[in-house]
């Protein structure tokens, strides 16, 4: 018999009605014969209430006590959706992390799955059962309760896939699949029928929040498909797997932008070996994320140096630079906010050169400027003023004919 696992989101599972519903799709894929394992995660933005009530008795409150009061929220969902199930007619358990075997690291707040115990998930399967697991949570060596950080319900959803070895895992939503763009802003923009990990990883990474980018890695290294489909609409989702011939043709899979970013230009460094790890490992010291990275060297002993970090840093980026003045030894210190990133992503630029010049050329056409640039292999990002972020994507949307039109296979 063949295993499927299928995780349903927030906003999925974010009132009664929702819960019964989920339950059913749960029951169409029991029917065709699959054993079920359901991961869900807390109910509509019970997480986030939690967080705000922990706060309210305490500003920085201990990690231990949050994971122990963020967990509940998943507890929840998995009593009411395995009710659900019997409601209609299904044996079925709820089972928390610790029980469900899934062992973490020793750090709350954002612990790593180490290892899952599946003894217990196995039973009740071979009993018949469908297994509700509660996402996001696990259990420590010295049985303390911990959390896999915030969206890490997708990680639960496939971890426990490849440690069942499922056939899929399909993480149900509330968006229909992966977009070429963001819908809500990009009219044109289009399901995508499939994704390589790679391609999904990057999507994650910059900010398309359909999936977490850990639960996609693990995806990737354990090679378990993934679908993201609706848990209302019944149409197929997006596939995401090793590769996919559908859209083979498409050098450039979608475009994906976010703003809130901020240039911060450092003059006059000294241009020694030790420059760059001092001022990097001062920002990583107060946790400061910092994005793309130039460094240039004007005259022979002094760099200047400028990169990107999201706006809410600002101010502890601007503490941790000017307190550690003397020993950074810089001249002074820019920075420019009101910026954003538009960046395109896909697998078929590692084949393709001149993409990145077509990007290029497609945002001076519009005079758009662009104040900096990072690449990888399968990812161009433009750092482009706020105000022209949607100008820039829309462009780019349209040069890389992503819209809905059909394209032609040449
Ligand atoms: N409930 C957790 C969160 O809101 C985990 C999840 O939903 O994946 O982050
Ligand atoms: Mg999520």
């Amino acid at each position: 018999m063949s295993l499927t696992v299928l995780k349903f989101g927030g906003t999925s599972v974010g009132t009664a009605e929702k819960i019964l519903h989920a339950a059913k799709r749960v029951i169409e894929e029991k029917k065709k014969g699959n054993d079920c394992v359901v991961v869900v995660s807390a109910m509509g933005k019970t997480t986030d209430q939690l967080l705000d009530l922990a706060e309210e008795i305490s500003p920085k409150p201990d990690k231990r006590e949050l994971d122990m009061l963020l967990t509940t929220g998943e507890q929840i969902t998995i009593a009411l959706f395995s009710m659900a199930l019997q409601q209609e007619g299904y044996t079925a358990v709820s089972l928390t992390g610790w029980q469900a075997g899934i062992q973490t690291e020793a750090i709350f707040g954002n612990a790593r799955i180490t290892k899952i115990n599946t003894k217990r998930i196995e039973n009740e399967l071979s009993n018949g059962k469908i297994v509700v697991v509660a996402g996001f949570q696990g259990i420590t060596e010295t049985g303390e309760i911990s959390t896999l950080g915030r969206g890490g319900s997708d990680t639960t959803a496939v971890a426990l896939a490849a440690a069942l070895n499922a056939e899929k895992c399909q993480i149900f939503t509330d968006v229909t699949g992966v977009f070429t763009s963001d819908p809500r802003y990009i009219k044109d923009a289009r399901k995508l029928s499939g994704l390589t990990y790679d391609e999904m990883l990057e999507f994650a990474n910059l900010g398309a929040g359909v999936i977490h980018p850990r639960a996609v890695e693990f995806a990737k290294n354990y090679r378990i498909p993934l679908e993201i489909r609706s848990s209302i609409e019944q149409e197929e989702g997006t596939i995401i797997g090793e590769e996919n011939k559908m859209e083979e043709n498409l050098i450039v899979r979608g475009v994906a932008f976010e703003d809130d970013i901020t240039k911060v230009t450092v003059l006059g460094l000294p241009n020694s070996y030790t420059s760059l790890s001092t001022i990097f490992t001062t920002l990583a010291r107060h946790n400061i994320n910092v994005d793309i990275i130039i460094q240039s060297t004007t005259e022979e002993n002094i760099a200047n140096l400028s990169f990107s970090i999201k706006t809410g840093d600002l101010e502890d980026t601007y503490a941790a630079l000017e307190n550690n003045k003397t020993a950074l030894n810089y001249d002074s210190i820019q920075f420019e906010s009101g910026l954003a990133k538009v960046s395109i992503v896909g697998s078929g630029m590692i084949s393709n050169p001149g993409v990145a010049a077509q990007m290029f050329e497609a945002l001076a056409t519009d005079q758009i400027p662009i104040k900096m640039v990072s690449t990888s292999e399968i990812k161009v990002s433009a750092v482009v003023p706020a105000g022209a972020m949607l100008t820039a994507a829309e462009i780019l949307h349209r040069a890389f004919k992503l819209g809905k039109v059909e394209h032609p296979s040449a």
